[in-house]
């Protein structure tokens, strides 16, 4: 099939690698040069838009980082919708907004183009090696037409309802890994200060009822004190806070995601936007003192 796609990061990058194994025809569009020679490398076409990538694709992938990008990349001068054909799909795989995802759902559909929300989870392991976890948003039939370019990129593909649905399944899986990271975090902070051996601590807790894939990656990660993302604590950040808007919109009370957002203010005010999710330890650390935080 005819796939396009926007948005070679982290993520993007070997998500897109992925559909040309998977044996679809790809075109990209990455603001970098060096992030678009490797797929050119593997056969991809590389386009000079977004509105180029979509005139080309049966489905438009779209992965970039915030609201107001996905919005440029699809509305914006040169976007998407400029050039996707009527019967198209695109799909975002991005995680932002709940509601700006409906209303550009919207405005799709008034040219005739269909769109999915399908934000993931996995994190740049699961990217690479192609076992996503995909929550997705859209009409059932829409859905069944992507399911298949989906499966190259994720093993774990769930139909949740609606535009839109996709992404508040997603923010709740924010509030679950924002909340364990942070927990995690804690737990080590205490067995260092203890003086005790925290890799121990980990292996221990590994084996019981506080096992978590967080714990294991991201634990890891805070151990070694390797920061390298991953997944930036400025996009984490961004996560938290559709959390909270979409609990200020409904009236509802989520203490623990609002402790964590805080934490990631923190850390991002530190100057530490670009450093793994796993810094969020970081900021225990410099509130500990006694010299837990390394330079
Ligand atoms: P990333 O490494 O920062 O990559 C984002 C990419 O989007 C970059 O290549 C960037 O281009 C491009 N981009 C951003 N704004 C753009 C715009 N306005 N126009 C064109 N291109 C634009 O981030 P990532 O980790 O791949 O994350 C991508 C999305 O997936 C985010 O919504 C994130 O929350 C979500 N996500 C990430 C993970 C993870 O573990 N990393 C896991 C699940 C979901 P430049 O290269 O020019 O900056």
């Amino acid at each position: 099939m005819n796939v396009g796609f926007i948005g070679l990061g982290i993520m993007g990058q070997p998500m897109a690698l992925n559909l040309v194994k998977g044996g679809h025809t790809l075109a990209v569009y990455g603001r970098r040069a060096e992030t678009v020679q490797p797929l050119e490398a593997n056969g991809a076409t590389a386009c000079g838009s977004p509105r180029d990538v979509a005139a080309k694709s049966e489905i438009t992938i779209v992965m970039v980082s915030d609201t107001p990008d996905v919005e440029q990349v699809i509305l914006g001068e040169n976007g998407v919708i400029h050039g996707a054909r009527p019967g198209s799909v695109v799909v975002d795989m991005s995680t932002i907004s709940p509601s700006a995802t409906r209303a550009m759902a919207k405005k799709l559909a008034e040219k005739g183009i269909e769109m999915v929300d399908a934000p993931v989870s996995g994190g740049d392991i699961g990217a690479i090696q192609g076992t996503l976890s995909i929550m997705v948003g859209g009409k059932p039939e829409v859905f069944e037409r992507v399911k298949p370019v989906l499966e190259c990129v994720g093993k774990t593909i769930v139909h949740i309802g609606p535009n839109g649905a996709g992404q508040v399944a997603k923010a709740c899986n924010q509030i679950v890994a924002g909340v364990t990271i942070q927990a995690v975090a804690e737990a080590l902070t205490l067995a260092r200060a203890s003086g005790v051996d925290a890799g121990k601590v980990r292996d221990a807790l590994l084996g019981g009822f506080a096992y978590s894939r967080i714990l294991e990656v991201h634990g890891k990660r805070m151990l070694d004190r390797v920061y390298k993302p991953g997944f930036k604590a400025k996009l984490h950040q961004k996560d938290m806070a559709i959390v909270l808007r979409e609990a200020h919109q409904l009236g509802l009370a989520l203490p623990a995601a609002a402790l964590v957002a805080q934490q990631f203010n923190a850390m991002v005010g530190a100057g530490e936007a670009e450093l793994d999710n796993s810094g969020i330890i970081r900021v225990l650390e410099r509130a500990a003192g006694r010299g837990m935080v390394e330079a």
